[in-house]
């Protein structure tokens, strides 16, 4: 038998284990979940596919502390026992298509994550999606959902400019959107869905508020380079996949000039084309350009490039003072990189060097 190293390092654990499963937004959860247990005073440990391996933590968690870990597909495929307390999935969209058979199959190993849950244990989930309100039916944990507005039976939410949250017996205003640092409706969804997943959990909220009026976005995600030419150079490098690029380039405002390219994971780049009214030009390099060419220039100009440097030499002739420069590749990184941290920081390296930095 084949097990992962998730679920070897699992039955060393003595703590809780918070789980965090989806397609995107998993690093950003669960740092924020870490970041909002610690504030409350208890003793939390980030691990999993944040890049930290369990088995390196799993000791250091005593029979009262949680553990924070992230999950990808691939890890979970593997489980026997894994279970964690609170389970949450943030959302399911088509990735990794070149590993799985099928979309169905990536789906069935994010459902993993579930299938030893237990009726005294949590499964937090988005309020608007058909496929995980089935999932929480048939499952025999208690359930909670999140929402980036409002909606029924959540415990974290969005309304009138507020976010919120409740234990169920009392509300609390936790602070106003326009406090956050987080930009998107995207990190609304994953604020809401860590709170969700720490409502087991004492945080007053004043220490919440604290904690979400400075966490920052993680690196190469949707972060500025700050220049000093006029124009906003955003690297999102982790967006290594349409829905994450579609989730940031739904944030910003045009004109953008967007970056995408890398390599392959046979994903279906139409669905880029809805933001043709803010795109002023798509510059697309590497092993994917040509298909990403073929797919988006019937509605957007697209031009093709071989490495990503030379779509940034183009990007600045053709952007002008109040455009967006936007590198979220929507493809993985290996064709030219060590992985998206790489190719993140040779673009900004390259935009410091010729857009020029503040002081
Ligand atoms: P993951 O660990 O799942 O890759 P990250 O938190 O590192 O997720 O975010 C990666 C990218 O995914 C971000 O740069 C952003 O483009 C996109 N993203 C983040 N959160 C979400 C979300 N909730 N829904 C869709 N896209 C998201």
């Amino acid at each position: 038998v084949v097990i992962s190293e998730l679920e070897l390092a699992w039955r060393r654990t003595r703590g809780d284990v918070i789980a965090v499963t989806g397609t995107n937004g998993k690093s950003t959860t669960v740092t924020l979940i870490h970041e909002l247990l610690k504030a409350g005073g208890h003793q939390s440990v980030l691990a999993g596919n944040i890049g930290i391996a369990l088995s390196d933590e799993v000791e250091s968690v005593d029979e009262d502390g949680v553990l924070v870990v992230e999950c990808s597909s691939f890890q979970l495929e593997r489980i026997m026992d894994f279970h964690p307390r609170v389970a949450a999935v943030l959302n399911i969209a088509p990735d990794h298509l070149d590993r799985y058979d099928s979309f169905e199959s990536y789906v069935v190993a994010k459902h993993n994550l579930l299938r030893n849950q237990l009726p005294g244990d949590l499964f937090v989930y988005p309020a608007d999606d058909d496929r995980l309100e089935e999932w929480a039916r048939v499952g025999v944990a208690r359930t909670t959902r999140f929402s980036a507005g409002i909606a029924k039976d959540v415990s974290a939410w969005v309304e009138d400019g507020k976010l919120m949250r409740t234990n169920g017996a009392e509300v609390e205003t936790v602070c106003p959107v326009s406090v956050l640092r987080l930009i998107g409706q995207h990190n609304l969804l994953n604020i809401t869905a860590a709170l969700a997943a720490i409502s087991p959990w004492k945080v007053p909220v004043e220490r919440v508020t604290e904690v979400l009026g400075r966490f920052e976005a993680l690196p190469h995600r949707a972060v500025c380079v700050p220049t000093d030419d006029g124009r906003l150079w955003i690297d999102d490098s982790k967006a290594t996949n349409v829905h994450a690029a579609s989730a940031t380039l739904g944030g910003v405002d045009g004109p953008v000039v967007l970056l995408v390219g890398g390599s392959d994971k046979d994903e279906d780049y139409a669905p880029l084309a809805g933001f043709a009214d803010r795109i002023r030009g798509v510059l697309c390099f590497g092993a994917e350009a040509e298909r990403l060419q073929a797919t988006l220039e019937s509605s957007i100009a697209c031009e093709t490039f071989g490495r990503m440097i030379d779509a940034l030499e183009r990007a600045k002739e053709i952007a002008v003072p109040g455009d967006t420069i936007l590198l979220s590749p929507a493809c993985a990184s290996f064709d030219e990189f060590s992985g998206f941290a790489e190719r993140g920081e040779v673009f900004a390296d390259w935009v410091r060097r010729n857009a020029g930095v503040l002081a």
